[in-house]
């Protein structure tokens, strides 16, 4: 069976590397996407055991199956709800709400009127990106919205940078001073607003005095950064698979799809279970335009291709190299020279983000000292010292 594989401390090491830097703010985690594709119960259960007690996804099912799976904390929905029934099964469960309009915030209150219940919801404003929420010039429209809810009690308020990997750190400053403008308008206006946040995973790095009352922290946990680390961060994800079989192919033989490699020496290949399907090899692709032709865009592309890391195959301290295309459910290593076999376990290094939902997730603790940890798992006899915890 292929599995991805998150080592539990080297997760705990990262939960701790941001509750040392957040001070005094709450940590939201955001465990949207499968938890990053962490898995979205046992990774929340464990960010629960660690004190953590607010989290925020994008939507209402997985806001519904943190509660089923028995999350006590704060959940909060980042994207606004306006269907009448989706809005009832959130007040239900507790789920504190986004109101993002004055529509959104009529919406909210008529069910919670409804219910003879109370909601909370943050308010979301807009202060640049162009996604959700009333635009922080809006403080009119604001502020009858939140006049007009008497079933809805206000405990924060929100944005989101759209420029926090910029280089120029002007664009960052603008949405936060922007949001500190509206915070105190309402503030003036006795509109009590909750708790403030605005910062995710790179502005609370690279800014950290954005950090206002709460941060708001996805990315992070995985220990993948998009700018070097200076924060000792280790990074989680790893995929195991077995070999499934093992040939000796002649000199001059073509290997996978396409015909784009081809053995030059007598070769010992090993196929092993893992493919785009599992996510090797996958990269994120986020232009949905391509990009304009201009210099910069293109010598931004080469680096890109030339600089990419190549996947390897590990097993213990040997790496071997991936020979011709991914497939879906298979690749092909070169393992000429080493005695493998059928049935070992090798392991591919992976962002868990791009590992289909579908594939077992195993939280794992390795112990360096041998004698108190016992092999609980018989199936894994390649990892000394492996104890299966989830
Ligand atoms: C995804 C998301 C986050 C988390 O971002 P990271 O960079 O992964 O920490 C925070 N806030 C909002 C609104 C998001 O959509």
């Amino acid at each position: 069976m292929t599995t991805l594989n998150i080592d539990k401390q080297v997760l705990l090491h990262n939960i701790n590397v941001i509750k040392n830097l957040s001070d005094k703010s709450e940590i939201i985690a955001v465990v949207k996407g499968n938890a990053y594709g962490l898995g979205l119960c046992p990774f929340a259960k464990l960010l629960e055991q660690t004190g953590i007690s607010h989290f925020a996804v994008t939507d209402l099912a997985d806001a519904i199956t943190l509660r089923e799976c028995c999350i006590q904390g704060e959940i909060l929905m980042l994207t606004p709800i306006y269907e009448h029934t989706l809005l009832c099964q959130a007040v239900k469960h507790n789920i504190t709400l986004s109101i993002t309009s004055k529509a959104c915030g009529t919406a909210a209150e008529n069910v919670a009127l409804e219910l003879s219940k109370t909601a909370r919801a943050h308010l979301c404003i807009d202060t640049g990106f162009g996604r959700y929420g009333f635009l922080d010039s809006n403080i009119d429209e604001i502020v009858e919205t939140v006049e007009d809810m008497n079933h809805i009690q206000i405990t924060g308020i929100f944005s989101h940078f759209y420029g926090s990997n910029c280089k120029n750190p002007i664009h960052v400053e603008k949405q936060y001073h922007r949001f500190l403008n509206v915070c105190d308008t309402l503030s003036q206006k006795h509109i009590s607003i909750g708790m403030r946040h605005i910062a995710s995973t790179s502005s609370f790095l690279r800014f950290p005095e954005t950090k206002l009352d709460a941060i708001r922290i996805g990315s992070a946990f995985l220990g993948r950064l998009p700018f070097p680390d200076k924060w000792g961060f280790a990074p989680i994800g790893e995929l195991e698979a077995s070999i499934d079989d093992i040939y000796t192919l002649p000199a001059g033989h073509n290997v996978g799809y396409g015909n784009t490699y081809t053995t030059s020496k007598p070769t010992t290949i090993a196929v092993v279970s893992a493919g785009y399907y599992h996510g090797l090899g996958l990269e994120r692709q986020t232009q949905a335009k391509p990009a304009k032709l201009t210099p910069i865009n293109i010598l931004r592309s080469m680096k890109h291709y030339f600089f990419r890391k190549e996947i390897t195959a590990a097993l213990g301290a040997h790496h071997f190299h991936i020979i011709g295309r991914v497939g879906m459910n298979s690749l092909i290593l070169d393992i000429t020279g080493f005695s493998l076999s059928v049935g070992d376990h090798v392991t591919f290094p992976i962002n868990p983000l791009y590992v289909n939902s579908s594939i077992p997730r195993s939280y794992l603790e390795y112990c360096s000292v041998p004698s108190p940890c016992e092999v609980t798992d018989e199936e894994m006899p390649a990892k000394p010292h492996l104890l299966k915890v989830i």
